[in-house]
């Protein structure tokens, strides 16, 4: 995270240096914009690799249960506490597979 946002305002901070002298210059603050949107999703595409590990691991915190949120004995999946139908010593049970 921290060298993507270091890598992007390298980059930001050129484009916001021509962007200024563009409009020093006399051009318009929307065709800047437009410039300035292009150069950030090329640099977000170059990121995706050291991204990608990050979002992994995201998702893996994701899946684990929350305090309004049980994991179902049958199915496995963590599930909304208001799927709670069914708890039997300890284990929950969800409607999908209680229903
Ligand atoms: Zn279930």
């Amino acid at each position: 995270m921290a060298m993507e946002s270091a890598a992007s305002s390298v980059i930001s901070e050129e484009e916001r240096a021509q962007e200024i002298a563009q409009l020093k210059a006399g051009k318009t603050a929307q065709m800047a914009n437009l410039i300035d949107e292009s150069e950030i999703s090329l640099a977000e595409d170059y990121a995706l690799p050291g991204a990608e590990v990050t979002q992994e691991e995201a998702s893996v915190e994701i899946l684990s249960e929350q305090a309004d949120e049980f994991t179902c004995a049958s199915c496995f999946m963590v599930r909304h506490r208001t799927q709670l139908v069914r708890e039997e010593n300890g284990q929950k049970f969800c409607s999908e597979c209680e229903g």
